[in-house]
This record gives structure tokens, C-alpha cells and sequence, in this order.
């Protein structure tokens, strides 16, 4: 399997390759050059798969000629022995044919766990058998810092980096990342906001010394593997519910569009996908493309779901490549065009396409309040504010016979303050996080400076 750009950078590359790289150097992200289609009877056969083995028979077809199946199961069975439930995303039903798919089992309790840590093992098998070693950066505003630290931890080969903005992340999600002692984890709290730290992270990809004297990576959400890992746990809900024999929609909450892109890639892998249902809170660009076509950047306002709180969807240009057929210099001049005006309008017939496939749904705070309220009054269910955006988006766009699968993406105790303050309970930190609020914290404490960030980067590495 080979990989291309979505904006034109014509020379195909391995699944390796992208692995490191991330982006692509002309801008676009990767895409696998044809979709791997598997039939209704190899579908069939995956049923009886356990999760580790099914996510290794998905991602094997995106590895082909890099890494084979035995491997990939090996690799897969490491990734997911830390999760804290048996069936690694269990599927319960909260409403009649509406299903939770709990994806936050995993060591930081929410859903990036599901595909950071088989990256951590992909990574760790790549760099092993090519002898080399690369640093990770990268931003977060509190789940992506916190899922990668865990997935790469203890990592002989790596060394990491995350930038959060100081005092600005939730407590349980700083001290996730800021309480893990190994000596290849570097936490940089950023006299600054969030953007402040996206810049200074893209600042240090585009210093090019800087970039090869510590061997840069990423493994933010535009990296081709965190999506393709993404992809099995919707297969084995649809096998679950029927399919291939019956059909099954999903639905979403939604922030970069990565894990909803994962949802649709399965249905051009000839899942029987039918509705895609996206959710998304006040910061609503994703919604209004699908109701208006009018994706327009607005100032990121701050929510009870701090996980969508972002201005430009960066994994839509998969899907905008798609739908331009494919052409990546008419996604690429779109892309641009974006940027430069800070608004997109695809023509009419391009956007009947999204529209075809994708509904969505804006909840404010209130309305996801209530949304957690009625879910508990009415099923006993406690759904963290993400999850509560997706059931609500899910609910909407149901057609009888056909069941709703809801990305569950955090787990409630994730976000005591607003679970309690809409049901009155509070929810407990599972057992291995009993004693998140004891342990002792590490970090470093940096203006928004990049000489003295790429300088802590370097003496982290060994480097100085
Ligand atoms: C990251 C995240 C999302 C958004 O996922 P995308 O792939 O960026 O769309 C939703 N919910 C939670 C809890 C998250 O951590």
C-alpha cells in the first residue's frame, strides 16, 4: 500500500514513512492511494475476531509490504492489554436502537487512548528496526498531550515533549501528563494559550536545524495512522449490529473531524455505513458547512467540551478530497483559498455530496446539560459533555430499524464539575487513577519564547 498527498506531492510513500512523517512537506495530509475494499463473506469472517485481532486484520491492509500480520497482532495485543475493560470498547444500548460505544477505557479515559497506544507500538516497532531514534512534540489542551505520554513512556527510542498552556487545561488532565515520571517525558506548561503552543510547535518544525538535530515527529491528529487505527472499532460495532447484512449510522462528537473520518473510511472499505452524524458544541464550523455550506472561521470559544473547542477541522481535507474527486490541485487551491479568506464554499453539487452522507448537530452548554440530565432521568446513563453532544446528534438523525452507534469519546469522571453539575452525581476516577491527586507533579514553566523552549527540547534530548 502506498500513500499520496492530498495536495499533489506526486511521489508515493510506504506506510513507515508516513508513519514519521505526518504531514506531507508540500502541506496536504496523506491518503492511501485506493481504498482497500474487503467483501461481505471477509467481513462475516472477522466476527468471531477478538479486538486486538480484528484491529490488526483492518490495519494490515494499510501496512502491506511494511508490516505483516503476525506482527501487527503482536503489536496489537501490547496496545490494548492496559485497557481497564474486557471487550476494549463495549457497546451498551441507552435508548431504543441507540448505542453507546465506550471508547475510554483506556489509560487517560478517553478515546485518542484507542489509537495512541497501538501508535506507541508501531513507532517503537518502525524506529527498532530502522535503529533510529526521533523527539516527539507536540500541543495539546489537555486529551492528545496526555494519550501520547502514555503511549510513548518508558520508550527507548523516543523522546517527548508536550506543551500545554499554563493553567488552562483541567486539573485531571494536567496531572495525567504532568505525574508520569519516566525520564523521556518532558512536560513544558506555556506562559500562553493554547494557540500560543501550536505556534511554537509549528515554529520548531519549520526551524530546520533545530528540526534535524532532534530528529522532529509528531503524532497529532493529521497522521494517517491514528486515523487507520480509529477505523476497527467501528467495524466490530457494525459486525455486532448485523452488518455486513444490515446497515448501521453513526454519530460523532466532533473536533478535528478525525474520528468521524475514521467512521466514513469504513464505509469505503465497504462497510454497510449509511447516516454519519456529526456533533459539535458553540464552536461550530463543522455544522455550518452541513447545514449552509458556509465553513468560516470564527474566534474558539471556550465550552464544557474543551476536547471541540477548535476553529479549522484539520482532517476535513480528506474528506474535501474525496470529494473533489480526488483532484489535489483543486484541493489544494481550496485549501489556500481557506486560509487566505478564512471561509470555503464548495460548489452546490460537491456539497449535495457531504450532505448525502453527513448530518449534524450544534448543542450549546445548556442544551448539553440538559441533554446529561435527561440521559440519566431516562436510562440511568452518565455521559461526560462530548459524549452528551453526540448522543443529542445521534438521536436526530435515527431512522427506524436502523441502529445508532454513539462514539463515547471521555469518560464521565473525566468532567466531575459538569457531570455533577447536571445529574448530582459525582463520578469516581477509575481505579488506576485512584491516586491521580497525591502523586508528585513535574514540569517546567516557560514564557512563550521559542529559543527557551526549543532550548529545554534540546537539553531534554541530551543534546546540550
Ligand atoms: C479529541 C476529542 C474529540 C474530538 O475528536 P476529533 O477526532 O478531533 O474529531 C471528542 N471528544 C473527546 C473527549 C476528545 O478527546
Amino acid at each position: 500500500m502506498q500513500y499520496r498527498s492530498t495536495r499533489g506531492d506526486t511521489s508515493p510513500r510506504s506506510f513507515s514513512d508516513i508513519l514519521l512523517a505526518g504531514l506531507a512537506d508540500d502541506g496536504g495530509l496523506y491518503m492511501p492511494e485506493t481504498w482497500p475494499r474487503f467483501s461481505a463473506e471477509q467481513w462475516r469472517e472477522m466476527r468471531t475476531l477478538s479486538y486486538p485481532d480484528l484491529a490488526a486484520r483492518i490495519l494490515s491492509v494499510f501496512t502491506a509490504g511494511c508490516i505483516d500480520l503476525p506482527t501487527l497482532q503482536t503489536l496489537c495485543a501490547r496496545a490494548y492489554a492496559g485497557f481497564s475493560h474486557a471487550a476494549i470498547a463495549p457497546l451498551t444500548e441507552i435508548e431504543n436502537g441507540l448505542f453507546s460505544m465506550e471508547l475510554f477505557h483506556g489509560p487517560t479515559l478517553a478515546f485518542k487512548d484507542m489509537a495512541m497506544q497501538l501508535l506507541g507500538q508501531l513507532f517503537e516497532h518502525v524506529l527498532t528496526e530502522r535503529n533510529q531514534r526521533v523527539t516527539i512534540v507536540g500541543a495539546t489542551s489537555g486529551d492528545t498531550g496526555s494519550a501520547a505520554i502514555e503511549a510513548f513512556r518508558g520508550s527507548p527510542h523516543l523522546s517527548v515533549a508536550i506543551l500545554h498552556p499554563m493553567g488552562r487545561t483541567s486539573e485531571v488532565q494536567r496531572r495525567q501528563m504532568t505525574t508520569v515520571q519516566d525520564a523521556n517525558i518532558l512536560n513544558i506548561a506555556v506562559e500562553g494559550t493554547f494557540d500560543d503552543c501550536q505556534d511554537l510547535v509549528k515554529a520548531m518544525f519549520a526551524d530546520t536545524g533545530f528540526r534535524k538535530a532532534v530528529n522532529l515527529s509528531a503524532v497529532n491528529s493529521i497522521n494517517w495512522a491514528r486515523i487507520a487505527a480509529q477505523i476497527p472499532y467501528y467495524v466490530r460495532a457494525a459486525l455486532m449490529l448485523g452488518a455486513p447484512d444490515r446497515e448501521v449510522s453513526f454519530a460523532v462528537p466532533t473536533g478535528n473531524f478525525g474520528n468521524v473520518l475514521a467512521a466514513w473510511a469504513a464505509g469505503e472499505m465497504g462497510l454497510p455505513v449509511r447516516r454519519l452524524a456529526i456533533g459539535s458544541n458553540r464552536n461550530d464550523i463543522l455544522t455550518r458547512f452541513l447545514t449552509e455550506n458556509d465553513m468560516s472561521m470564527r474566534a474558539v470559544a471556550p465550552s464544557l467540551s474543551p476536547s471541540m473547542d477548535i476553529q479549522v477541522s484539520s482532517n476535513f481535507e480528506r474528506l474535501l478530497f474525496e470529494l473533489l474527486d480526488r483532484d489535489p490541485q483543486a484541493c489544494r487551491d481550496t485549501m489556500l483559498a481557506f486560509r487566505q479568506n478564512g471561509r470555503m464554499r464548495v460548489d452546490d453539487a460537491v456539497w449535495r455530496r457531504a450532505t448525502a452522507r453527513f448530518d449534524a448537530l450544534m448543542l450549546d452548554d445548556d442544551a448539553t446539560l440538559a441533554e446529561m440530565k435527561t440521559l440519566f432521568e431516562r436510562s440511568g446513563y452518565l455521559a461526560d459533555p462530548h459524549t452528551a453532544i453526540g448522543i443529542a446528534a445521534g438521536r436526530k438523525a435515527q431512522e427506524p430499524g436502523i441502529p445508532m452507534v454513539v462514539a463515547a469519546t471521555a469518560h464521565p469522571a473525566k468532567f466531575p464539575e459538569a457531570v455533577c453539575k447536571a445529574t448530582g452525581i459525582d463520578p469516581t476516577l477509575p481505579p488506576h487513577l485512584a491516586g491521580l491527586f497525591d502523586r508528585e507533579e513535574r514540569y517546567d514553566i516557560l514564557p512563550n519564547a521559542l529559543t527557551l523552549v526549543e532550548d529545554a527540547v534540546r537539553r531534554h534530548v541530551g543534546l546540550a
